[in-house]
């Protein structure tokens, strides 16, 4: 990697191992010559020390003609063609956030200072080889002081392309003591900060949080919180210690956990869980630490849309929602949200990949990296794209772009359509094929049709779930030609191979191919997308499946639902599932967890996010009250196998009836769904010869569901694969996609 402080790394290494040589970096790595006598040391110390923000793929030593330098030197770069240039956008490290502090330092207090392995990077870079004049620091003219720290190899700022000082730096375009003042008045600012906008405010003042709330028209989703240092955080909840380490990390993501003593209640209503993310620049840091309590820090868009990263679109957009703005005169290149991650089932999950975490490369497993290169385009929500590189150098690594949004709307594809030339720009990327979801009506497939008719190539249409499986396979270094796997896809919608909305399966799978071998009973989804957003119509589909149109209706009124569903259509809506108009079937994991919730009268008319009802239940049944699982239960449908609920709505309803709490209900029923679900996988597993199990989709974010599936499935004797750094959610779709791609490709085969 360039600028990440691996040649002065390697310089003074050489002095203390009596090295003589030099070092390059060519863009296509670094080539270290050398000559000395303790070659082993200096080697092994390669790894064994590297830079914090370096990332060693591989070493690999070759004898060459003898040669006698007087010393040890740095070659000036020359000039890269490929990735090495381009690094994630780092926290805030240790030496610059003491420098920021002592008040004898040059950097006192200083907003925009940085060094060799911290500060912006991608969020900066437009082109490559990197260096200064490539970044949106190319206006700043580095001071006398700043050009001896950029050009001393025993300088923390050695070759730090964004280097900066208050003499020659950016500037904020007021002082920021205004900004503290406002926020701890609780009044609502919009802070430029490296990947875009925030609307911040004070997160223990409940009227400035609930005034943000209703300016932006965001009356349940989450808003992230941001202290000034593990200190502060600690004061307001509890990390254990792995989620200590991972808000501390240099992409310092909002890290997803439990406890919010003291924070506004309308931060996170009605979940147990809130997303903390430690001051990441030393702007947030210095207003952090001014304001001297938590802030809510949420991207500053109009709802739905991207968040602003230019002062005057800004200044346009989000003067309806901000008492005042704080800005500053470097400019961003590239709109990054704060990534999001959590620790589940006791490992690191990124749920939203995006600053800090894009664009590091991800390595293909074995047997895919043959193909040429390849450019997917992802899903329709949570849009990322992913790119992979032919032979040679970097065909066994795939970059998958940041988080990109929602294609619905209008201005988030404009993004998409831009990341797509951006990225390939950078990253020299000339695809040689394109893949997509095989959803005919998202907006990536036909972005994918015309780009792949236009250039004349061919386009791979890979099933939704299949991708979602691929993609947690890949992530795992699974082989090309392998073992086949079960995947456990579940989540909220995709296109199904037999046109039908699919999203509870079981898929008997390698990267070449798939087969459905199960599946959540499918009910109607009445209204199609309407039904997504109101979860009382998919009870009123379960119900209805499970019962019958008569009986249904009678047992939803025994749930106490009458006052709930007087002014619903409910007649209209049965006609629809009996007539199958506007209703397709679905298999859909999401609807199953809407439904769950709207029988406990929870976001029964609408959900205002995505997933909200499903969070909500996963929140009470992690409080509530541990007992036995509801039973669904497996039988034939139409030639595969299915899992059915029908029973558990029995038993549910019956614990409705008695008053059992929605705590102990909602906890039943995740019991019930991984623990049905595992004995199917388990039974499928057998019958096909297969040992290993994928889970991926959407629902797998569900904490307590993951870690309920996990410990059945490994019960039952089985390997069970899971996300890490690849989102489960349709945000991880495009690394899958150009895994099968890669597979079909590398084999000539076809989809
Ligand atoms: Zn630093
Ligand atoms: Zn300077
Ligand atoms: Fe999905």
């Amino acid at each position: 990697m360039q600028g990440v402080g691996f040649r002065p790394f390697v310089w003074q290494l050489a002095a203390r191992f009596g090295i003589r040589g030099e070092v390059s970096n060519d863009g296509e790595g670094v080539i270290i010559r050398a000559t000395g006598n303790d070659l082993e040391g200096f080697v092994a110390a390669l790894s064994a020390e590297a830079p914090r923000l370096s990332r060693i793929a591989s070493i690999e030593r070759a004898p060459i003609a003898p040669f006698s330098p007087t010393g040890f030197t740095i070659v000036e770069t020359q000039g890269g063609t490929r990735r090495t240039g381009i690094t994630p956008d780092a926290a805030l490290c240790s030496a610059c956030a003491a420098e920021i502090d002592d008040p004898a330092a040059r950097r006192f207090a200083y907003p925009f200072t940085n060094c060799t392995h911290c500060g912006p990077r991608f969020s900066i870079i437009d082109s490559i080889p990197y260096d200064r004049a490539a970044t949106r620091m190319r206006s700043f003219t580095m001071c006398a002081a700043c050009s001896g720290e950029y050009s001393n190899p025993a300088d923390r700022r050695f070759h730090a392309q964004p280097i900066a000082c208050p003499d020659c730096g950016p500037h904020l375009d007021r002082p920021l003591e205004e900004a503290v003042s406002a926020l701890k008045a609780g009044k609502i600012v919009a802070i430029k900060g490296l990947g875009g906008f925030h609307l911040a405010c004070d997160a223990t003042n409940e009227q400035a949080v609930a005034t943000l709330r209703t300016r932006k028209r965001r009356p349940h989703k989450p808003f992230a919180v941001m202290a000034a240092d593990l200190a502060m955080l600690r004061a307001y909840s509890s990390p254990t210690q792995f989620e200590a380490l991972l808000l501390s990390d240099q992409a310092a993501p909002i890290v997803l956990m439990d406890g919010k003593r003291g924070l506004a209640s309308s931060v996170a209503p009605s979940l147990e869980r809130v997303g903390w993310m430690l001051a990441y620049t030393p702007l947030h840091a210095l207003i952090c630490q001014g304001v001297g309590r938590p802030l809510v820090m949420t991207s500053g868009n109009v709802s739905g849309e991207p968040q602003a990263i230019g002062d005057d679109e800004a200044l346009e957009k989000l003067s309806l929602f901000a008492d005042s703005f704080l800005m500053h005169n470097r400019e961003i290149a590239r709109r990054l949200d704060d990534s999001v991650a959590s620790i589940d089932a006791g490992e690191l999950r990124v749920h939203r990949r995006a600053r800090g975490f894009a664009p590091a490369p991800l390595d293909m497993p074995h047997g895919l990296r043959k193909a040429g290169p390849i450019l997917a385009l992802g899903g329709e929500l949570k849009a990322a794209i992913c790119l992979t590189f032919g032979d040679g150098d970097g065909g066994g690594e795939a970059i998958l772009s940041h988080h990109l949004g929602d294609l619905e709307d209008a201005l988030t594809y404009d993004e998409f359509e831009k990341a797509i030339d951006d990225y390939t720009e950078l990253f020299g990327h000339l695809p040689q094929a394109i893949a997509c979801d095989l959803h005919p009506q998202y907006r990536s497939t036909e972005k994918a049709e015309a780009l792949a008719a236009t250039a004349g190539l061919p386009l791979i249409r890979v099933q939704h779930h299949h991708a979602h499986i691929a993609s947690c396979m890949a992530e795992n270094g699974w082989p090309s030609g392998g073992q086949k796997v079960l995947g456990l896809a579940f989540d909220g919608a995709g296109y199904g191979d037999d046109g039908t909305v699919w999203g509870g399966e079981w898929l008997l799978c390698d990267y070449l191919t798939v087969e459905r071998l199960a599946c959540l009973k499918p009910v109607a989804l009445p209204g199609g997308e309407a039904a997504a957003r109101a979860p009382w119509r998919n009870l009123l589909a379960q119900m209805v499946a499970a019962f019958g149109e008569e009986e249904g209706l009678e047992r939803l009124n025994r749930l106490g639902l009458e006052d709930a569903l007087r002014d619903k259509p409910v007649a209209p809506v049965c006609a629809q599932i009996r007539s199958g108009l506007n209703s397709p079937m679905t298999s859909s994991t999401g609807r199953l967890f809407d439904a769950v919730a709207a029988a406990l009268h929870l976001s029964f008319d609408a959900v205002s996010f995505e997933g909200q009802a499903a969070m909500q239940l996963e929140s009470l049944a992690i409080a509530g009250e541990w007992s036995s699982a509801y039973p669904l239960t497996i039988r034939e449908h139409k030639g595969h196998l299915c899992l059915d609920p029908a029973p558990m709505w029995r038993v549910l309803q019956a614990d409705v009836v008695q008053g059992a709490t929605a705590g102990e209900i909602s906890w039943r029923f995740h019991a019930g769904l991984a623990q049905s679900s595992a004995t199917l996988a388990s039974v499928l597993a057998q019958k096909h010869g297969v040992g290993t199990i994928a889970l991926s989709g959407g629902v797998m974010q569900n904490r307590l569901l993951l870690s309920l599936l996990i410990e059945a499935l490994q019960g039952r004797g089985l390997t069970v694969l899971t996300h890490r750094q690849v989102p489960s959610n349709d945000g991880g779709l495009a690394f899958g996609q150009v895994a099968v791609a890669a597979a079909i490709i590398a084999n000539n085969s076809r989809y």
